[in-house]
């Protein structure tokens, strides 16, 4: 099995990582950062995001797993002193015992702009939100009309981003089991002249939402911890992506549980 690493750049995380170098180098598995089987992300869920964004190319092959080196993390949910169990967990799977994997859904954008279209990934969200001053865009579901949106901007997250910047937002917890993206609302002004939904709702697989942001307006167009070219941007069509994310599953850990961990019992 070959596995490469991303850790956060502070000492726990550059300490834990020598010390999985090192029982997984007695273990036999291969060090490998260009076309790794499995990307172990050492740090918080920000370093999953980058793992994550470096590896989007080779999404159908690899699988993440995550070490937390700070709190508790969605992404990251083993410990420091826990890697040699880690470790030994990946070198006992092979090819009559392999990696129990899950898939998870991930959020796809699709950005027209006068120079052409882009599509981009996000793990857990797109936001969109106008670059000095208020959002105003258009929102078609399914290409029909739906509402005028005006306000800060717009979420759209995945089922594993919405314990992220969603959730701040007021935006529902949803199971990665489910096939979704989620449409929350940053601010949206709501008086007798302007009128939006005002809740978050949810997307399933093969609808589409599409944002025309009012032209001659300057945007900031997020994906996760990045920021996008957003110059020129005529619209942007937001759906579940057809690719996922694969984790590597090496033990239980309940998403219930986690929710449970992260926010209630602290
Ligand atoms: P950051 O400023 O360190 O992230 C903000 C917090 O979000 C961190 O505590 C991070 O955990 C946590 N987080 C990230 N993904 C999560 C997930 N799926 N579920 C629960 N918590 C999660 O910046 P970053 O680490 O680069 O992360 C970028 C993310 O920050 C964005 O994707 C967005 O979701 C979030 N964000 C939130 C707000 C808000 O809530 N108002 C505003 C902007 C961005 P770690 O400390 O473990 O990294
Ligand atoms: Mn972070």
């Amino acid at each position: 099995m070959k596995y490469a690493i991303v850790e956060r750049r502070d000492d726990i995380s550059r300490n834990t990582a020598e010390k999985f170098h090192r029982i997984a180098r007695d273990l036999g598995l291969i060090h490998d950062q260009q076309t790794p089987d499995v990307v172990v992300s050492i740090g918080g869920d920000g370093t999953m995001l980058h793992a994550f964004h470096s590896y989007l190319e080779q999404l159908d092959h690899v699988a993440f797993i995550g070490v937390h080196t700070g709190h508790l993390g969605f992404f990251a949910d083993w410990k420091p002193g826990e890697v040699e169990i880690l470790a030994r967990l990946m070198a006992a799977s092979g090819p009559h015992d392999p990696l129990r994997i899950v898939r998870y859904p991930i959020a796809e954008i699709r950005i027209e702009t006068d120079s052409g279209t882009t599509t981009q990934l996000a793990l857990n969200e797109f936001t969109v939100k106008g670059d000095s001053g208020m959002l105003v865009a258009q929102l078609n579901i399914n290409d029909e009309p739906f509402e005028m949106f005006r306000g800060d901007g717009i979420c759209i997250s995945s089922p594993c981003g919405s314990t992220a910047y969603n959730k701040s937002l007021g935006g529902a917890i949803i199971h990665p089991s489910l096939e979704t993206i989620q449409i929350a609302e940053i601010a949206s002004i709501n008086n007798r002249v302007y009128r939006t939904l005002g809740s978050s709702l949810l997307l399933p697989k093969h609808h589409h939402c599409d944002i025309y942001p009012k032209e001659g307006q300057k945007l900031l167009l997020n994906a996760d911890h990045l920021t996008l070219p957003a110059a020129g941007v005529r619209s942007i069509r937001c759906m579940v992506s057809e690719k996922k994310i694969s984790f590597a599953r090496l033990r239980s850990f309940p998403f219930w549980t986690r929710v449970k961990d992260a926010f209630i019992d602290l």
